[in-house]
């Protein structure tokens, strides 16, 4: 049996290693258009700082171990379904029994002129090792970011701690998507105390990127025109799927998958942020593009291709920002009620429905993260704990039977 995985991220990882566990028979092909061995991007960071290698978190010997066929710098044009093949950008083409697509997204920028050279971004390793290599090489000493989501305010950081001068564009506020509106004022502070100067509403609404051929400015929505070094955008990410047109394969923004994160065609099953898995918590199907959905979906992805059965059981929605100096944690959703306690500069924000955890925002201290999290995915009704839910040492030895 060949099975081929279309992309070398944790999805596509995680769907080899779970196959090889309990297979050591079958035939895996890992296809990537990059030239590095398997990566992490959430790694990129610690990796441009430190100069350690621990994005490789796997190993760098990854695929001798797990004994794939490993093409790296191989693009897939097409897939075939009919055929069972797949289409590569050579020309060539690739036979397979079982195909998994985990193609993650790529940057999306809707700004004119956001295709040109001298726009950079941090989605992947190969635009990161881009980037940075301007700026090592003395070309840029200021930089403008535009857009403030994790990755943008990741990379604005990280350009700041490289003693760039950063302007950093926040049209709404820091990581709208996933801050309430006091956490996300407290990561813009952060942000200005560690040298970042930010631009806010009206003046940091960008329309273009201006240059020929290469671009060197920004124009704003005012008409204002604001150049720097190094332009970077950060405005938001898109499913890679454009090599799925005309195979049948039904997708709208990212690959629709069933409960078993199989697509419209039985032998071919899709993981990570390529595809519109459901939520845990609302059911509603989207994608969800962190880390740990990746890893999961891919666990499930390769049992199910060891003919297992297993159900995915919904993808959460949990992010923490490492490098800001101070922990800041965001998981699940901000509605309903909102339990609230700052104390010695942190900040615990906790959203309820129904009595059970659906969400919380936590600033400085994180360590009752994992309590909050275990209460929320077990959907304990925790009306009983709730004038302690916020106490300062709240945690596990509290949820002892007393
Ligand atoms: C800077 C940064 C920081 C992040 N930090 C966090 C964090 O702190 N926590 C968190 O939970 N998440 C974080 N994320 C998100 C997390 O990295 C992603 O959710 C995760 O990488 C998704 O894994 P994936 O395997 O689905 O896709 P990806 O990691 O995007 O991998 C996709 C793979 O597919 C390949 N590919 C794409 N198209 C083709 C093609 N046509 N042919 C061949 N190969 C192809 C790519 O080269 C790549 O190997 C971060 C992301 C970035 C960029």
């Amino acid at each position: 049996m060949r099975i081929v995985i279309v992309g070398a991220g944790p999805a596509g990882v995680t769907v080899a290693e779970t196959l090889r566990e309990h297979d050591s028979q079958a035939e895996i092909v890992m296809l990537t258009d990059e030239p590095y061995p398997p990566y992490s991007p959430p790694a990129m960071v610690t990796y441009f700082e430190t100069g350690e290698p621990v994005h490789f978190w796997r190993g760098q010997d990854l695929a001798e171990r797990l004994r794939l066929v490993y093409w790296r710098g191989t693009r897939v044009a097409g897939v075939e379904p009919a055929a069972h093949r797949v289409r590569l950008q050579g020309g060539e083409v690739l036979a397979y029994d079982r195909l998994v697509i985990a193609s993650g997204g790529r940057l999306y920028a809707p700004l004119a002129g956001a295709d040109k050279p001298g726009v950079y971004n941090f989605k992947s390793l190969s635009a990161a090792e881009e980037l940075l290599a301007r700026v090592r090489s003395g070309q840029a000493t200021t930089a403008l970011v535009v857009g403030a989501g994790f990755i943008g305010v990741e990379i604005g950081l990280l350009l700041a701690d490289m003693g760039l001068a950063v302007t950093q564009l926040v049209r709404s506020r820091v990581m709208r998507s996933m801050l309430d509106s006091e956490t996300s004022a407290l990561v813009l502070a952060m942000m200005q105390e560690r040298g970042i100067h930010v631009l806010r509403g009206d003046e940091a609404d960008a329309v273009a990127f201006l240059g020929e051929p290469r671009a060197e400015a920004v124009e704003l929505r005012s008409g204002a025109r604001l150049a720097a070094d190094l332009l970077v955008a950060a405005t938001g990410l898109r499913p890679n799927i454009e090599f799925l047109a005309g195979s049948g394969i039904e997708t709208t923004v990212g690959v629709i998958v069933d409960d078993h994160l199989r697509t419209s065609d039985p032998d071919i099953y899709a993981a990570g942020d390529v595809a519109e898995t459901k939520d845990r918590f609302t059911g509603e199907r989207q994608v969800h593009a962190i880390f740990p959905n990746a890893v999961e979906q891919g666990r499930v992805v390769g049992l199910n291709l060891l003919g297992r059965d297993v159900a995915y059981q919904g993808a959460g929605n949990m992010n923490s920002l490492k490098h800001l100096g101070l922990p800041v944690m965001a998981v699940g959703r901000m509605e309903g009620e909102e339990l609230r306690a700052g104390h010695k500069g942190t900040l615990r924000k906790l959203y309820l429905q129904g009595g059970r955890i659906i969400g919380f925002r936590l600033v400085g201290d994180i360590s009752c993260a994992g309590v909050y999290l275990s209460l929320m995915n077990r959907r304990e009704d925790v009306r009983a704990l709730r004038h302690r839910l916020l106490e300062p040492d709240f945690g596990v030895h509290m949820l002892a039977p007393e």
